[in-house]
């Protein structure tokens, strides 16, 4: 049998996951990423998961090292410092470089292409070839094109148009402080633990991870409620352009990160206004939820972000693209199928999980919407949420089958 070919378009962590899964199953792969350079994780933290760590074993990844800093606490603490709930939860917390690494290092070097911008595919079908066209010019051909480019997806755009992202009405600002420029006693607690404080229409998470230098840095993600005025002034730099999908941390008006780290002192424990303070660049995320009708046509698959995104409350990101990365392994490997009937049977398996996990984090998004502003089935989330230890319990803990291990 002639060995068949996949063309992987994105080649961060969706892409790198299929890559190796579908290498390793004897595929000829070829991973476009249109970034010119290395990718980076730009300050991030990944909330790790057992199915997470089995999915990287199937990619090729050697799990038994040093992966990031091992948790067993979880703890939601008061402006005073009182301890509102604490639960055991074993969970280890990686760099986002880290895992990028590893997953670039099981893979041979030969097949990962950067600086190919993918700009038009031909979804093919039964009897036709798909066909990638690059913004060079370039064309190649293969049995399946798998879309890995990520939640502005411009192939889910071509196949599913207007399926876009909506947003949330909270943003996310985000950062890292070296662990050594904290107090001892905000190193003692946000070093040992996986914190979640809820302030009204405020919702802040920290957790230590290890830098790309080898040091140890407190990341955050810390939710806001805002209005429509103020997420336009939020995204839009000093001379008015407005990037509503994303600013660069540099375009972001200085007043508005001076405001960002004056309301963490206001609204939270000292320790945790000390990590804010002490992060060098403070970056703002749009939060979105990200719904595609399905998951494939012809002979492309959507996986990853650019298929579905749910909100980060379930730190699922990963797992999902590795998940769906494996499902797709798993059908295209049916010597009885062809490629059309691996990728129905892959959409089959798919498409709800990912439903459910954007539905999931919808509901401990809850927590910040105010009262009004919610359906019922809403609000009752909204009060579950509002009990600490329900909280604490339920972020960022694995789905069940989002794996698919
Ligand atoms: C730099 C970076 C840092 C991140 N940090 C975190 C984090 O800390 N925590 C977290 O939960 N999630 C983080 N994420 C998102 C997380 O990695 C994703 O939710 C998850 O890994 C799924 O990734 P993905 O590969 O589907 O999408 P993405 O990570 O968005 O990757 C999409 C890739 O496709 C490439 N691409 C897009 N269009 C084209 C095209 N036309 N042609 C070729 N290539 C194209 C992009 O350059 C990108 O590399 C990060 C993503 C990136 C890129």
């Amino acid at each position: 049998m002639t060995q068949r070919k996949a063309i992987i378009v994105g080649g961060s962590m969706a892409g790198l996951f299929a890559a190796n899964m579908l290498y390793r199953a004897g595929w000829d792969v070829s991973v476009f990423e249109r970034s010119p350079a290395p990718l980076s994780g730009r300050g991030t933290g990944i909330v790790t998961h057992a199915g997470m760590l089995a999915l990287l074993r199937k990619a090729g990844v050697d799990t038994s090292g040093d992966l990031g800093v091992p948790l067993t606490r979880r703890l939601s603490i008061g402006k005073s410092g009182e301890v509102r709930a604490e639960t055991r939860f074993e969970q280890i917390l990686m760099g986002w470089s880290k895992l990028y690494a590893l997953l670039q290092a099981a893979l041979p070097r030969d097949v990962y292409h950067l600086n190919r911008s993918v700009c038009a595919v031909d979804c093919g079908s039964e009897t036709q070839s798909p066909l990638v066209t690059c913004q060079s010019g370039r064309t190649d051909t293969a049995d399946v094109v798998i879309a890995a480019d990520g939640v502005r997806s411009a192939i889910r755009e071509m196949l599913m148009p207007g399926e876009s992202a909506v947003a949330a009405p909270y943003v996310a600002w985000r950062g890292m402080a070296r662990m050594d420029a904290l107090s001892r006693a905000a190193q003692q607690q946000l070093g040992q633990a996986f914190v979640v404080v809820t302030e009204p229409d405020e919702e802040m998470v920290t957790y230590p991870v290890l830098g790309d230098d080898g040091a140890v840095y407190i990341n955050f993600v810390w939710y806001r409620l805002v209005t429509t005025e103020e997420r336009v002034d939020l995204f839009s730099d000093s001379e008015g352009n407005h990037f509503p999908q994303g600013i660069s941390p540099r375009a972001i008006k200085p007043e508005h990160a001076l405001r960002a780290r004056a309301a963490a002192t206001e609204l939270f424990h000292a320790h945790i206004a000390e990590v804010v303070e002490a992060t060098p660049e403070l970056l703002l995320q749009v939060i979105v939820d990200q719904t595609a009708s399905r998951m494939t046509q012809g002979r492309v698959a959507l996986i990853g972000d650019a298929a579905f995104v749910a909100r980060p409350h379930v730190g699922q990101g990963v797992t999902k693209a590795g998940g769906d990365a494996w499902a797709l392994t798993t059908c295209l490997s049916d010597p009885c199928a062809s490629v059309v009937d691996a990728l129905q049977r892959y959409n089959a398996l798919r498409l709800p999980v990912g439903v459910s996990a954007v539905e999931r984090a919808r509901e401990l998004g809850a927590v910040l919407i105010p009262a009004c502003d919610t359906t019922p089935t809403m609000s009752r989330w909204r009060d579950h949420y509002l009990n600490a230890t329900e909280l604490l319990s339920d972020t960022a803990v694995e789905l069940p089958g989002l794996a698919h291990v």
